[in-house]
C-alpha cells in the first residue's frame, strides 16, 4: 500500500497556476510536497489514519505568495521600537513614539517610517524632544535616504555642526551652522547610528522572528531580501538552530563599487551559503538612486539638471563584476530606476550571457524605462522586478510627478507593467518594505488599479494596470522564477507545498476588496506557518 497524505484540503477552489490543470477543488500534501491535485474523491483516497483533513468550503488556495523585493532584517533593526509605516500622519507617528518611550527601558528610541510629506517645513529634531523628552531618539524616513535625530542623540554622537562626507551625505544645519537634526543619506545617518548601543543578539533575533511571523500572517511564504549586512547570514543560521523560519528567504549579497577583487570574491563565497529555509545564490548592485532625489541615472538630465551619473562611477567595472558573477553561477539583481541605468544593466546582462545563465538576472524597480528597451527583457532573459505600491507616491497627485523632476512626456513611461508583459517579460512583484508597506494584497490592488484602494481615480497611468490573474502570477510563479526556483510557484504533484489559503477569491475580488481578503492559512513545506483561529 502507498503511504498516505499528511494533510488534505478538500472542497476548496484551487488556482494552481499550472497550465496543465488550472483549477481543482482538492489537494494532498506529503513530506512537504504536493502529492495530488484533483477532485474530492481522488484526494480522499490518499487519506490514512493520521491524515489531517481540512474542509475547504469557502477557501481559495493559491501558490505561496512571495515578496520579490524587501528588506526584512534591515527593517526589523530599523524599527526596533516602533513601525511608523503604520502611522497615517505626523500626529499619529508622535503618539506611537510617546507610547514606546513610556514603556521602553532602553535609553535610545529607534524607529522607522517618517514620511517627508508630513512636514510642511524642514523637519526639526527638537520636535522629537517635545514628544519624548531628553532621550536620544533616531527615526529614519520611510525612503531610507535620511533620518531625524533628537538634540540629545546629536550630543551623544558628538555632532555640533556641518561635516564633509565622501558621498552626497549631509548634516543639515540652520543659518547659524547648528544641526537641525535632519540627516541626509547613509554616511550622515551612520554618524549618529554608530553611537546607538548595539542590540543584543537575543533582541536582534527576536525582532527578526517578529517580522517573519508578521509576514506569514500576510500570507507570504517567501521573500527575496535585497540587502545584506555583516552577520545577517550567521543570524539566520542561529535562528534556524531553534526553529524553522516562518518565511523562506533568498538573500542577495550586496556588491559595492569600492569593493576590490578580494572583497568581491569574499561576497561570492557568502552567496554560496544556505540553510534549510534560506539561501543566497545572488548578488545585488545599485546602479543608480531614485528620481525624486535626482540620483536616478537618466538618458537626458531631469528638469533640475540632475540624473547624469551612475552609482558605479566606472561602468566597465560594473560590467566586469556582472560577468564574473554570472560565470560564477550567481544570479544578479541590479537596482536600476532611470532609463539609462536600465539600459546599461540590460546591456551588461546580455553581453555576459544572461539568456543562458545558471540563475536569472533581474532589474529592480524598472521605474522609468525607454520603450525601446522593453523587448530586451525577454530577449536577454532578464526578470523585471516591480513594486506597484511605489506608484502610491505619485498617484495621489498626478500633476506632481516625481517631484516635478520629469516632464509629462517622459513621466508617461513610468512603471511599464502591462507593456513589459506584452513584450514577453517575466514580471515579479514585491513591496520594498520597509520603504513601503508590505502587504501583498495591497500590492496586488495597486498592480490592478493605479489609485489607492477604496478611493476613486483618476490615478496614474491607468493603461499600465494588469489583470487580477497577472497580479497573482507576479507574486507567485514569476517571483519563484525570479530566483530560478522551478519547484514552487504553481500547484502540481511533486512541487513543494508552499501555499497561501484565502477566505475569498483574489481573482474575483475587486481591487478595492483585495486588501481585505482574509488570509486563512500560510503553508511552507507542507506545514502551517500561520493559521487563523477558526481553521
Ligand atoms: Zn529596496
Amino acid at each position: 500500500m502507498t503511504e498516505s497524505a499528511d494533510l488534505v484540503l478538500v472542497g476548496a477552489r484551487v488556482h494552481t497556476l499550472d497550465p496543465g490543470r488550472p483549477h481543482a477543488t482538492s489537494l494532498a500534501i506529503r513530506d512537504g510536497r504536493i502529492l495530488a491535485v484533483g477532485d474530492r474523491a481522488e484526494v480522499l483516497e490518499l487519506c490514512g489514519a493520521t491524515t489531517e483533513i481540512i474542509d475547504g468550503d469557502g477557501l481559495v488556495v493559491v501558490p505561496g505568495l512571495v515578496d520579490a523585493h524587501c528588506h526584512p532584517l534591515w527593517g526589523a533593526r530599523a524599527m526596533r521600537d516602533a513601525d511608523l509605516t503604520e502611522a497615517t500622519d505626523l500626529a499619529a507617528a508622535c503618539r506611537m513614539l510617546a507610547e514606546v518611550a513610556a514603556r521602553s527601558s532602553d535609553e535610545w528610541i529607534c524607529a522607522h517610517g517618517l514620511q517627508r510629506e508630513w512636514f510642511a517645513d524642514a523637519p526639526q529634531g527638537s520636535m522629537l524632544a517635545e514628544v519624548v523628552g531628553d532621550r536620544p531618539i533616531f527615526v529614519s524616513f520611510r525612503d531610507g535616504h535620511g533620518a531625524l535625530a533628537s538634540p540629545e542623540a546629536l550630543v551623544r554622537a558628538g555632532i555640533s555642526g556641518p561635516r564633509t562626507f565622501g558621498d552626497a551625505s549631509q548634516i543639515v544645519c540652520d543659518r547659524n551652522g547648528r544641526p537641525t537634526g535632519e540627516l541626509r543619506e547613509p554616511s550622515a545617518m551612520e554618524a549618529v547610528r554608530t553611537h546607538i548601543p548595539p542590540l543584543s543578539a537575543h533582541r536582534r533575533l527576536s525582532l527578526y522572528r517578529v517580522q517573519l511571523d508578521r509576514m506569514a500572517r500576510l500570507g507570504l511564504t517567501g521573500a527575496h531580501v535585497m540587502d545584506d549586512a555583516p552577520g545577517d547570514l550567521d543570524d539566520l543560521m542561529t535562528l534556524e538552530r531553534d526553529a524553522d523560519l516562518a518565511v523562506r528567504l533568498v538573500i542577495a549579497i550586496w556588491l559595492q563599487p569600492e569593493m576590490d577583487d578580494a572583497q568581491i570574491a569574499d561576497a561570492f563565497c557568502r552567496a554560496g551559503r544556505a540553510g534549510r529555509r534560506w539561501s543566497s545564490g545572488a548578488v545585488k548592485f545599485f546602479l543608480d538612486g531614485v528620481i525624486d532625489q535626482g540620483t536616478a541615472w537618466l538618458h537626458l538630465p531631469d528638469l533640475k539638471g540632475d540624473g547624469r551619473h551612475a552609482n558605479w562611477p566606472d561602468l566597465d567595472r560594473y560590467r566586469e563584476v556582472v560577468g564574473r558573477a554570472i560565470a560564477h553561477g550567481l544570479g544578479c539583481a541590479t537596482h536600476a530606476i532611470g532609463d539609462r541605468a536600465i539600459h546599461e544593466a540590460l546591456s551588461a546582462y546580455e553581453d555576459a550571457g544572461s539568456a543562458t545563465a545558471h540563475r536569472p538576472c533581474r532589474i529592480e524597480h524598472v521605474e522609468l524605462c525607454d520603450p525601446r528597451d522593453l523587448g530586451q527583457f525577454q530577449r536577454a532573459g532578464v526578470i523585471a522586478s516591480l513594486q506597484p505600491i511605489h506608484i502610491a507616491a505619485v498617484a495621489d497627485d498626478p500633476d506632481h510627478v516625481w517631484s516635478d523632476r520629469l516632464d509629462r512626456t517622459r513621466a508617461q513611461f513610468g512603471w511599464p507593467h502591462a507593456d513589459l508583459l506584452r513584450a514577453g517579460a517575466t514580471v515579479s512583484l514585491g513591496s520594498d518594505w520597509p520603504v513601503a508597506i508590505q502587504d501583498p494584497r495591497v500590492g496586488m490592488a495597486w498592480a490592478r488599479q493605479h489609485w489607492a484602494p477604496g478611493t476613486t481615480g483618476p490615478g496614474y497611468r491607468d493603461h499600465q494596470v494588469v489583470s487580477a490573474y497577472e497580479a497573482l502570477v507576479g507574486y507567485t510563479r514569476s517571483a519563484a522564477r525570479a530566483v530560478g526556483d522551478y519547484a514552487r510557484g504553481s500547484i502540481a504533484p511533486g512541487m513543494c507545498a508552499d501555499l497561501t489559503v484565502f477566505g475569498a477569491d483574489p481573482l474575483t475580488s475587486s481591487p478595492d476588496e483585495v486588501p481585505d481578503l482574509p488570509v486563512v492559512m500560510t503553508i511552507v513545506d507542507g506545514s502551517a506557518t500561520y493559521r487563523a483561529s477558526h481553521v
